[in-house]
């Protein structure tokens, strides 16, 4: 599948502008391709408590799930393939370390994270992450 880069930071930069952002100041938006060809959005949305801030990861997260179409409602697929995540002046921002465990559920080891470097598969971003087979693997029986 190509990946158009220039159009996915751009669908982000668009989006950090819809932010929520009055105590940090700090815009970001953040754009993802799914497996299917779909572009999906979020951006950041603070709140005064802070701990209730949603990172812009989260809306594309959740973009992904609710804009999929009725016949593939509560599956994990198509997954997201690639994404950009920038600030509200355009350059790339990394996703916090909450946000990479969310984009790993969504895309896998392999879902293509844009940096300032270029993009980088995101198992390099969180390595050795915790994800459903250890859920599986240690779940007692029930
Ligand atoms: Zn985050």
């Amino acid at each position: 599948m190509k990946i158009d880069w220039s159009h996915l930071r751009a669908a982000a930069a668009d989006v950090a502008g819809r932010a929520y952002a009055p105590y940090s100041q700090l815009r970001v938006g953040a754009a993802g391709l799914t497996g299917d060809g779909r572009v999906v959005t979020g951006c950041n949305v603070e709140n005064a408590s802070f701990g209730l801030t949603l990172c812009a990861e989260c809306g594309l997260v959740s973009a992904l799930h609710a804009s999929r179409p009725a016949g593939q409602a509560g599956s994990a697929e198509p997954a997201l393939v690639a994404v950009a995540v920038v600030a509200g002046d355009g350059a790339a921002l990394l996703p916090c370390g909450r946000c990479r465990q969310l984009l790993l559920e969504a895309g896998g080891p392999g879902l293509l994270v844009d940096t300032a470097r270029g993009p980088v598969p995101l198992g390099e971003l969180l390595p050795a992450a915790f994800d459903n087979a250890d859920l599986s693997a240690r779940r007692e029986p029930g």
